[in-house]
């Protein structure tokens, strides 16, 4: 996979191009980055929005669709926490936390801050 940056799909006079809408959102792709984003009708607060639009009005989006596909990314790459199941991110098998360690291990000397639950 080619590792675009964010001026990659915005850039250049790019055109966003609508695919098509389920469920309350739209998705665009960028015509030469074929980029394929997700625009929430909603967040777009009533503005009007053609099949063929610069790129670059959708930035906000195109952004936060990368991080999250970069965040999806890290998350698989990561070892799993043996206590919890959690991502590690640092890399380093084994637990995620120290408190995770100690909560899993029964160690009741660690202060869990549990939420009231009435
Ligand atoms: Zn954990």
């Amino acid at each position: 996979m080619t590792a675009y940056k964010l001026s990659d799909h915005v850039g250049n006079k790019q055109i966003a191009v609508f695919q098509r809408y389920v469920a309350g959102v739209l998705w665009y792709e960028t015509d030469c980055t074929y980029f394929e984003f997700p625009v929430p009708a909603d967040e777009l607060d009533g503005a009007s929005v053609k099949a063929r639009e610069p790129a670059s009005m959708f930035i906000r989006w195109i952004k936060r669709h990368m991080s999250m596909i970069e965040r999806e990314k890290t998350a698989q790459a990561a070892p799993k926490c043996i206590g919890c199941g959690d991502p590690i991110p640092s890399g380093v098998a084994g637990y995620c936390t120290e408190e995770c360690c100690d909560r899993f291990e029964g160690n009741n000397s660690v202060a869990t801050e549990t939420e009231p639950t009435e």
